[in-house]
């Protein structure tokens, strides 16, 4: 069922200045009549489809989000200018808001919940006015880095270069301007395209589609598909349930190609410090073991009582059917709670008494 939600003026889609995400869109359209240039052009999108999701998500999202690692100054600036080739806005504009998801995560305040639908934690929260500007009270440890802070205002630049590299590496593969114009259109901005709706997709479906493994207090999911188009990012629940550790499968057949790159980094001295998921975290919260699944009973309770506030209803019966419905359910979700508790503590107390003996 389609869900509308009350956007105020500042939340509405700025066509005028977000008018070249759009006409990026189209691009790949202007293939028919240019052709690709030549095969290579295909190898081109993956590799830079793959080079750039680890930036982001080795860059943008573990190390200048999240700090799960330590790198030197000339290594930061390197990861944070690959990330910003895939045009997805400044590295400070990136993870001062990805910091605010994390804070508010699935809360009202959450800037790309998944409660306001679809459309709007996957692309339209970044459409909008009201998230432009880089938040810079979430980003104290980087907002006195000159370099980063020119990177972040300039963050055409270098995806700009990288398009204009790519076309003239076209011209000299094809050896004519229409191909060259064609290959840049696969290898560049096809490329870039798929990686917007791959790191876009992290925010959207990741908290929709998948299984939990702990009890967040969101939506989280782990996803394997995901994962593998995203360079690990799809075990998105263990990512919500310890975010400072670097690698985002917890455990060997969660295949997390970010990390393993990262690993390799730090065997080679570039990087340092991987921070790892400890043992007791490993064990806390586990919906398995029982942990109470809050995050997905808040986000099914507060959908039901909406309705309950918002629905037309057609007669009074109908309405009051729902009110008891909701009532009922709470009462015996309290009963069942105290239930087990009670048979908990019986246990314990009969374990004691055997102990004792
Ligand atoms: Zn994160
Ligand atoms: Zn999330």
């Amino acid at each position: 069922m389609a869900r509308t939600f009350d956007l105020s003026p500042e939340e509405k889609i700025d066509w005028l200045r977000t008018l070249p995400f759009w006409i990026v869109h189209l691009l790949p359209l202007a293939a028919i009549y240019t052709g690709h240039g030549h095969w290579s052009a295909w190898v081109v999108m993956v590799v830079l489809y793959y080079a750039r999701v680890f930036f982001i998500t080795g860059g943008y999202h573990r190390y200048f989000s999240h700090r799960s690692y330590q790198m030197g100054r000339v290594m930061q600036f390197l990861m944070a200018l690959g990330g910003t080739t895939s045009f997805q806005r400044g590295v400070l504009w990136w993870a001062a808001h990805h910091r605010h998801h994390h804070k508010y995560s699935d809360q009202p305040e959450d800037v790309h919940s998944p409660k306001r639908g679809f459309l709007w934690s996957h692309m339209q929260w970044f459409l909008c006015k009201v998230h432009f500007d880089t938040r810079w009270e979430l980003i104290p440890d980087f907002k006195d880095n000159p370099e980063l802070k020119w990177l972040n205002k300039h963050e055409f630049v270098p995806g700009t270069l990288l398009a204009t590299a790519v076309f003239f590496m076209g011209y000299g593969i094809s050896g004519t301007w229409l191909g060259a114009a064609g290959y840049c259109i696969i290898g560049f901005w096809l490329s870039t395209i798929l990686l917007w709706h791959g790191t876009f997709t992290v925010n959207s479906l990741a908290h929709v589609f998948g299984s939990r493994r702990f009890a967040t207090r969101d939506t989280s999911r782990n996803n394997l598909l995901i994962a593998l188009l995203t360079g690990g990012e799809g075990w998105h629940n263990n990512h919500h349930h310890y975010q400072a550790s670097c690698r985002q499968g917890f455990y060997w057949y969660e295949v997390d190609m970010t990390y393993y790159i990262l690993l390799a980094f730090s065997k080679l001295g570039l990087v340092r410090n991987l921070r790892q998921p400890p043992e007791r975290v490993l064990n806390k919260h586990l919906i398995k073991k029982g942990a109470a699944d809050l995050g997905m009973f808040h986000a099914q309770w507060e959908r039901a009582t909406k309705a309950l506030s918002t629905m037309q209803f057609k007669t009074a019966e109908q309405k009051k059917a729902l009110e008891d419905l909701l009532a009922s359910t709470r009462a015996k979700i309290d009963e069942i709670a105290r239930m087990s508790h009670e048979k908990a503590e019986e246990l314990l107390h009969q374990q004691e008494a055997e102990a004792a003996s």
